[in-house]
């Protein structure tokens, strides 16, 4: 079966390819199929944004369409950035780094004990019959107070995870894909479609 991954983001292509290979499906990426769409994540929720991607890219190619939508919930911000992860801070933030020092920013009196925060993914699948499958993944972790690793990418730096005794960015990246939340979704996705 071909399938298509809506999504522009490098590294989520990876790691999705990655994870998916083993259903031994066709996997391809929007501009494989010379689309480049970029649909508005006007939800409020992981769930309506995954499936706002998945449904735009789904009609535009007429296959199957699986996106992911992801992001980091802080308690001590009460869930920010959450949905808003990847333009946090706005325009004066255009790239990780400057997210990450924002978040920092934002946390500089958040005390030892309360930075407590997760990654959250969403996967949804949008065929062309109708058919939606969505499933959730989760990572719990902690905020550290400067970044730590080389690896991965957005706040895995900062993303400090207890059970691995270090961050997301000092995963490899196999390890990541075993444990993030994108691969914990995917796991919950493909246990829906059997
Ligand atoms: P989306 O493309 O709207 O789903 O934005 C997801 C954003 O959440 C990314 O741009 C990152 O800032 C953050 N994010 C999602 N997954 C990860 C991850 O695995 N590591 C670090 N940051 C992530």
């Amino acid at each position: 079966m071909k399938v298509i991954l809506a999504s522009n983001n490098a590294n989520k292509l990876r790691e999705m390819q990655q994870i998916l290979s083993p259903l031994g499906w066709e996997i391809l990426r929007q501009k494989d199929v010379g689309l480049h769409l970029k649909p508005d994540e006007n939800g409020e929720t992981f769930e309506e944004n995954s499936l706002i991607k998945a449904e735009a890219v789904m009609k535009a190619s007429g296959l199957p369409a699986i996106a992911d939508d992801s992001g980091v919930e802080v308690d001590a911000l009460d869930g920010a950035p959450g949905v808003h992860s990847a333009r946090y801070g706005g325009e004066s933030c255009p790239d990780d780094k400057a997210r990450n020092r924002y978040l920092l920013r934002n946390m500089e009196k958040v005390p030892e004990g309360s930075r407590g925060a997760r990654f959250v993914s969403v996967i949804t699948m949008a065929c062309p019959d109708g058919t939606v499958i969505s499933a959730r993944g989760e990572l719990a972790g902690e905020i550290l107070r400067r970044e730590q690793g080389d690896g991965g990418f957005g706040y895995d730096p900062l993303f400090y995870i207890p059970s691995e005794g270090c961050t997301m960015a000092e995963l490899t990246a196999e390890r990541k894909n075993e444990i993030s939340h994108r691969a914990v979704a995917l796991r919950n996705f493909v246990e829906k479609l059997r």
